[in-house]
């Protein structure tokens, strides 16, 4: 049994313990955390479809007719028509046959990889990739080979000297670094290995792409060349889950092989019913990506000239790279004295040494809560010199 005790106080000591916060409020710029009002620009909810009116509308009625809980697995009784139609309605939005929900981004994630490589095969992977693809190569009992992020020679290098390998698989958007993947580049290489590519793009879904179709529709890069695609449902799109999309053979070979969709209790159907009217404020509101982009070049100019140090990041998360972990927690300390609420991102989470704030924007800041964030970090540089 582990030291409880002993741990925490390492952790603590190291300054890397993590501290929830209770919140008092829906999810939007400003929230109340903690019996605090605060301007927040560390959520997902990139195109702020998370307490949008006509969503909680679509949540509430369906939750009337149908009830809350969804009862049990897809596979036994639990899928509803409000599932299926959201997974046909998925399919479309991306451009593949087929889709299949699962309930979290961490459970797509894990019931793809392990559904696609056995103990004796090879998973190679970005080394910046989500945890919950890391895992999921765990889970199959697979070996990993991670190559250099988002470096497609070093791709090619491990993949031409592996037989056994079932899948490459990639972040769209990393979701700590805010860059792209070099999907062209790699659809290419995994075409060419006639190795499957999958991309998960739990932050480029509703963000990039004049319809919010993600990095594969910014791409163009159709079915065949990312046959596995992966999206969340709680960030962009406000709400909660995941879906799997790509052929329709695929598909149905997931929802007999992935145990992340087969042994666990479905979405409440009424999370199908909102996700789908925020699918549609998504695709019909291109106001909200290009509010996003202009809050992005805005931040980036902005900062820049404050003298901190950004990334080749042009999506809506944005991290300051500070260094040292306590440096990045008295830039964040400094910041919440304002009421501005941006946590720092510490090892391991993110590499040793980069230690960062990540701030994440959304298409419902207004101007006047960048003057403020802008006039915050130009104040908490003075006072903490962090850059
Ligand atoms: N993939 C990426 C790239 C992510 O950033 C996240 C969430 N942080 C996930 C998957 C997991 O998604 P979910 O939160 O729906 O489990």
């Amino acid at each position: 049994m582990p030291d409880y005790t002993a741990e925490l106080e390492t952790l603590r000591q190291q300054g890397l313990l993590r501290e929830r916060r209770v919140l008092d409020s829906a999810q939007g710029p400003e929230i109340v955390v903690d019996g605090r009002r605060m301007l927040a620009f560390c959520s997902n909810d990139y195109l702020g479809l998370a307490s949008h009116p006509g969503v909680i509308e679509a949540l509430t009625d369906a939750a009337r007719e149908q009830g809350v809980g969804s009862g049990s697995s897809h596979m036994v009784s639990g899928h509803h028509r409000l599932h299926q139609e959201l997974e046909e309605a998925l399919a479309e939005h991306t451009g593949r046959e087929a889709a299949a929900l699962f309930s979290t981004g961490y459970m797509a994630n894990l019931g793809v990889t392990a559904a696609m490589a056995g103990r004796h095969d090879v998973i190679l992977q970005d080394r910046l990739n989500h945890a919950s693809l890391l895992d999921g190569a765990r889970l199959a009992g697979a070996r990993l080979k991670r190559y250099t992020h988002a470096d497609t020679g070093a791709a090619a290098r491990l993949l031409e000297a592996e037989s056994r390998c079932t899948l490459v698989a990639t972040d769209g958007v990393f979701s700590m670094d805010g860059d792209l993947a070099p999907l062209d580049g790699l659809s290419a290489l995994c075409r060419e290995q006639g190795v499957p590519l999958m991309v998960d793009d739990a932050h480029g879904i509703g963000v990039l792409g004049s319809k919010g179709g993600g990095i594969a529709e910014v791409r163009g890069l159709d079915q065949s060349a990312v046959p596995i695609l992966v999206g969340t449902l709680g960030k962009a799109l406000g709400v909660g889950g995941a879906f799997v999309a790509g052929s329709q053979e695929f598909v149905d070979y997931l929802v007999q092989k992935a145990r992340t969709y087969i042994y666990t209790t479905a979405m409440p159907p009424a999370m199908a019913a909102a996700t789908r009217r925020s699918l549609e404020l998504c695709r019909e509101e291109g106001w909200r990506r290009e509010r996003l982009a202009k809050l992005v070049a805005w931040f980036r100019d902005e900062a820049t000239a404050l003298g901190y140090r950004l990334m080749e990041s042009w999506t809506p998360i944005q991290p300051l790279i500070v260094g040292p972990s306590d440096r990045a927690m008295a830039l964040s300390e400094a910041l919440a004295r304002r009421d501005i609420l941006v946590p720092a991102i510490r090892p391991p989470t993110v590499p040793q040494g980069e230690a960062r704030l990540r701030l994440t924007f959304s298409a419902s800041h207004t101007d006047e809560h960048m003057e403020r964030l802008l006039e915050a970090l130009r104040a908490a540089r003075s006072e903490t010199g962090a850059a």
